[in-house]
């Protein structure tokens, strides 16, 4: 295979791990920005749980003083009872008394329904502050991962970037052209291997002259589907890898 060949192999595989570690330092805070969401999110329920808890209190409160002012008019009917002197108004005193008494119950019963509520609600306050302080003790621990994580990555980052300087200036700048130009109009591939005839790019077959050519590794040929530049492995790589499928 011709050196340039070789090194543009090289230069590929540089490019795509560059790529892969460019991708993954934009990505790692993407992921903790999807974390702080969730931990804003679970503040903003334990907020709104904690308004309903208020609102059921406030609730509460109101029955209660209503339920003290029909005591306070039962107990009024009670005593006007004793000064009623007619039999009929007696009786229609003693309706009144029931009919507000009856509304007195209701009101009880809505103060007992009330504490239940509270007490349910307390329980989902409990139980979703935790998780908010599990959440928030998992994003501080991401945080500090983040960091970690991303230094490393840029350490990787800058090795790469020096090999990939390295390499470009041992390319003649055309070739170096030719290659981004295939590069970013193929998805990153501008280099494919031929295997018994066929461009690994994108798999389909070169011309049989074209095959003899580039088995002869004097120039550098482009595939006339694709546009790759083409290089062949030789035939004993050829029928190791074929060997290896089989196995596999
Ligand atoms: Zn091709």
């Amino acid at each position: 295979m011709l050196a340039e060949l070789r090194r543009l192999v090289d230069l590929q595989e540089l490019d795509k791990a560059i790529q892969e570690v460019t991708q993954g330092l934009e990505k790692l805070p993407e992921d903790l920005k999807a974390e702080a969401a969730i931990l804003e999110e679970l503040k903003a329920e334990h907020a709104a749980h904690l308004k309903d808890l208020e609102d059921l209190k406030s609730q509460r409160r109101e029955t209660e003083t209503e339920m003290a002012d029909m005591e306070a008019g039962i107990k009024k009917s009670r005593q006007r009872l004793m000064e009623i002197k007619s039999n009929i108004e007696y009786k229609a005193m003693l309706k009144e008394i029931a009919f507000k008494e009856d509304q007195r119950d209701q009101k009880e019963t809505r103060i007992l329904e009330l504490m239940d509520l509270m007490e349910a609600k307390d329980q989902v306050i409990a139980a979703q502050k935790e998780k908010t302080q599990e959440q928030q003790a998992f994003l501080a621990q991401q945080e500090v991962e983040l960091k970690v994580q991303m230094k490393k990555l840029k350490a990787q980052l800058s090795v790469l970037e020096d090999q990939r300087k390295k390499l470009r200036k041992g390319l003649p700048a055309a070739l170096l052209k030719r290659y981004e130009f295939i590069r970013q109009r193929r998805n990153g591939t501008a280099i494919a291997p031929v295997r018994e005839g066929v461009c690994h790019g994108c798999h389909m077959n070169i011309l049989p002259q074209q095959f003899i050519d580039l088995q002869k590794g004097e120039e550098i040929l482009q595939c006339p589907h694709c546009q790759r530049i083409l290089y062949w492995l030789g035939e004993e790589a050829e029928e190791e890898e074929a060997s290896q499928k089989k196995v596999s």
